[in-house]
């Protein structure tokens, strides 16, 4: 695991991105408003994004840590997977459940299931391998087992029924200059569907959308595989 920002350190909220980009992109004014409400919040990417068609690792390296700093993050590393072959071997959920180990979320974010990109869908799968191989005490992991908390999907480049609406409205200035910390991906022409220069006005469009489901300006949404627990009613 390679240090980009801050500290490896214990946190409360963790987002796993198959890409440099994608934590910023579908979870940015989440992880924002967690870290301005005082928490311990850090992103790991599981690759440096080579395959891209737009920029090189050492371009990117650099703009995910103006986006670290923007952003305030306690922690930001790359897991330096193979970009495009995540998930091509069993190793790779180990190394984040090692990580995991390391990190001790209390809630993780994965990407959802449902995208137009394979990398983000064996992002998904192994990272639910790893939570559970970090769970575990027999795993063949160094470190004391974790459990993480709490399991939420992000939303990618697919609709999704969200199970839960974070209200970003007060965070859209950071989150924008955050995602365009990435200049190398969104300046100059577009390089697919989801790849664009217009990707500010898209994703907030979006954002706007889910907010008109819960009164507020812009929203990003979530999906629990399993139901929250209440204390009462
Ligand atoms: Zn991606």
């Amino acid at each position: 695991m390679n240090l980009i920002h801050g500290q490896t350190q214990l946190l409360e909220l963790l987002c796993i991105a198959p890409h440099p980009d994608d934590a910023e992109i579908g979870a940015g004014g989440t992880l924002i408003k967690a870290v301005q409400a005082g928490k311990t919040v850090g992103i790991l990417e599981l690759t440096r994004g080579e395959m891209g068609t737009q920029g090189t690792p050492e371009i990117r390296l650099e703009e995910t840590r103006q986006a670290a700093e923007i952003m305030k993050l306690s922690f930001r590393g790359n897991l330096e997977l193979p970009d495009g072959s995540i998930g091509s071997e069993g190793e790779h959920a180990l190394k984040l459940a090692r990580a995991l180990r390391i990190l001790c979320p209390r809630t993780l974010l994965l990407p959802h299931f449902q995208d137009r990109h394979p990398d983000h869908i064996s992002s998904y799968q192994i990272g639910k391998k790893a939570v559970h191989l970090a769970s575990l005490r027999k795993a063949a992991l160094e470190g004391d087992p974790h459990r993480v908390a709490r399991v939420l999907l992000y939303q990618g480049n697919a609709p999704l029924e969200p199970g839960l609406l974070v209200d970003v409205s007060g965070q859209l200035e950071v989150w924008e200059r955050c995602v365009m910390a990435h200049a190398s991906q969104f300046t100059g022409a577009a390089v697919s569907e989801t790849v664009t220069p217009d990707i500010l006005e898209r994703r907030k469009a979006r954002m706007m959308y889910w907010g008109t489901f819960a009164g507020v300006r812009y929203a990003e949404a979530f999906v629990s595989e399993v139901p929250f627990l209440l204390e009462g009613l």
